[in-house]
């Protein structure tokens, strides 16, 4: 007798329903699916165990009639397409017309549903598939659905379901995502009796996430925007502060053209947006919404359609990186200069830069400021920042017309300065910060004017391969105003540098920069030239940079952060490190509890 037998109709169900039923998570999202097909406004979800032995969703949708009642729990039951053909066109969530019966064939199911124009409902309770009890019931119109024990009747499967708190992260994450992507919908999630998700509904994507990841966090999260047109891309991000974070990436939301899709390269894209401020090995929160021309991605790479490929992935990333930088780089200036905009903020708060930049040489008192309490010390000594060549530039016109809000507390370990604003306090890394400073300042060609002969050349003797790696690209150095020569064969002179450097070690500068031309070498040329002037740029601002250690006066304090604040990046330095932290007055006050 062969071996081969044909199995019997119910158990190939089963098999078949384990491709639709993965996890609870699943059966959570065609409910979801099929709420919002059938219009509804408000959804209910109430999970135990992490879904493995109770889901039930609820929805305030258009109901089904009887007959459709039963022909829902069908193999093939679907009002939503008559032919395969529809597939192609289709616009609703759910399109298999199998979820239903594939998770009636795996639980324990009950069915209750009414039409507005029914006067009541019907329950039907499935059992591994099987109906079991039909009964005429008394229900709010809508459709609601619960799930119990799924997977009793297949242990194989029951047996690689995951720990409950495992099972309900999916699901709470499903259930984030559903509601981040329909506003116009209200959503409750409960589990194991709490409450956890209570969200009405909201006309804007920060409301419903702030409704999503509470107070707390709420009022951490900043908005963002970027576009290019060529892609008809529009990106809207919304990202918690850096202060807030988590060990795992799945507080990051991606929605593609409005469905919720997964790639990493654009998380990544968000992840470095934030440019290292965020602790090492911690993730943002937050979300993103990308509209984009329907032929610039394709989602049929995956049958979920939970994944996409773009045409362009740079371009998109790109786009992504720069929305966050620029919004985080945004909210750090408002919080330090909300500008004349609010009023609750006390004029003794409020300090007034009251000298022009290219005065400030002469100056040795500055004036009062406005109101009274905070003023600038008079200070002797001589300036260190202006040494080091902090005002040697003229200052962005519009910042010094602008009116600096905050208080300046001192500085920490001769490193740090803090300063109180309206919502808590910065801490500045001088060093980093000076170093971003100066970082932005050599972006341009140095001319005659920045450099400075130096009386005594500086004569530095290289080996044969360090001298011949150096003659081939020594135009970087000369672009930024270092004017260096051969001298002989393996020695080199140096008669100009750029003011801001007269001090610097050069010896080390130059022996740093042939120790990259000899690790860069096999990228392209251009690529190559542009690292280097980059390198050469961030090692020029390190070396010219005050120091940590350096003691501040009052005045270099509010310069160095008059200055940051005017750079186009301020919260890191050109190396990554962060330049600034914020400690809000909430975390303050959680501290202490003196808030909830
Ligand atoms: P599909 O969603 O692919 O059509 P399902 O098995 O998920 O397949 O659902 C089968 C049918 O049952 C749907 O086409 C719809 O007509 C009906 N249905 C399912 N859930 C609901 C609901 N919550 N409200 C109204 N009708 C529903
Ligand atoms: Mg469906």
């Amino acid at each position: 007798m062969g071996i081969i037998r044909i199995l019997p109709e119910h158990e190939i169900h089963k098999i078949a329903a384990g491709q639709v039923v993965e996890r609870p998570a699943s059966v959570v999202k065609e409910l979801i699916e099929n709420s919002l097909d059938a219009g509804a406004t408000v959804i209910t979800i109430t999970i135990k165990n992490g879904g493995k032995t109770f889901i039930r969703v609820a929805d305030n949708g258009c109901g089904m009639d009887t007959s459709d009642a039963y022909a829902c729990l069908k193999n093939h039951a679907t009002s939503k397409i008559t032919s395969v053909n529809d597939l192609m066109q289709i616009q609703t969530f759910g399109f298999r017309g199998e979820a239903l019966a594939s998770i009636a064939a795996i639980s324990r199911l009950r069915l209750k549903t009414r039409q507005t124009e029914q006067d009541t409902g019907l329950q039907i309770t499935v059992d591994g598939g099987s109906i079991i009890a039909e009964e005429i019931v008394a229900c709010p119109v809508g459709t609601e659905i619960t799930v119990e024990d799924i997977f009793f009747n297949t242990p194989g499967r029951q047996k690689f379901l995951k720990k409950d708190e495992t099972e309900w992260r999916a699901i709470a994450s499903l259930v984030n995502a559903s509601a981040l992507q329909h506003k116009g919908c209200c959503f409750s999630l409960f589990h194991d009796e709490r409450h956890i998700i209570h969200a009405p509904i909201v006309t804007s994507n920060i409301e419903r996430m702030i409704q999503l990841m509470g107070a707390d966090i709420g009022r951490d999260l900043i908005t963002g925007k970027n576009e290019y047109h060529g892609l008809a891309l529009q990106i809207e991000g919304i990202m918690a502060r850096p202060t807030r974070y988590r060990y795992d990436k799945n507080q990051i939301y991606v929605f593609v053209n409005r469905r919720p899709v997964k790639n990493h390269k654009l998380i990544t894209a968000f992840i470095k947006g934030y440019n290292n401020i965020l602790p090492a090995g911690k993730n943002p929160i937050g979300a993103l919404f990308i509209t984009i021309a329907p032929e610039e991605i394709d989602v049929n790479i995956h049958p979920r359609k939970d994944e996409v490929r773009f045409t362009h992935p740079i371009t998109v990333e790109r786009c992504i990186q720069e929305m966050v930088e620029k919004a985080l780089n945004d909210d750090i200036k408002q919080i330090a200069y909300p500008m004349q905009k609010s009023d609750q903020f006390t004029p003794a708060k409020v300090w007034q830069p009251s000298y022009r930049p290219d005065t400030f040489s002469h100056v040795t008192q500055a004036a009062p400021a406005p109101g009274g309490t905070t003023t600038c010390k008079a200070e002797t000594e001589p300036f260190f920042i202006q040494q080091k060549g902090l005002l040697d530039v003229p200052v962005n016109e519009q910042i010094e017309n602008e009116t600096y809000r905050y208080q300046l507390i001192g500085q920490t370990l001769n490193t740090y300065i803090i300063i109180e604003i309206d919502e808590g306090l910065l801490l500045i890394d001088q060093h980093a910060a000076h170093e971003r400073i100066l970082y932005e300042l050599f972006d341009n060609r140095f001319d005659e004017k920045t450099s400075t002969q130096l009386i005594f050349p500086i004569i530095i003797t290289l080996s044969n391969d360090e001298a011949h790696l150096l003659n081939e690209h020594i135009a970087p150095l000369r672009f930024y105003g270092i004017d260096i020569e051969a001298f002989g064969s393996n020695t080199f002179t140096i008669r100009a540098v750029p003011v801001y450097l007269k001090d610097a070690p050069f010896d080390i500068i130059i022996k740093t920069f042939i120790t990259w031309i000899d690790e860069e070498r096999p990228i392209t040329s251009e690529d190559f030239s542009r690292l280097l002037n980059e390198k050469l740029r961030a090692l020029m601002a390190c070396k010219a940079a005050i120091k940590a250690g350096d003691r501040l006066t009052t005045t270099e304090m509010h310069e160095l952060i008059t200055k940051l604040m005017a750079c186009k990046q301020s919260t890191t330095c050109p190396h990554g490190r962060p330049t600034i932290h914020r400690i809000s007055s909430y975390e303050i006050e959680k501290f202490f509890q003196r808030c909830s």
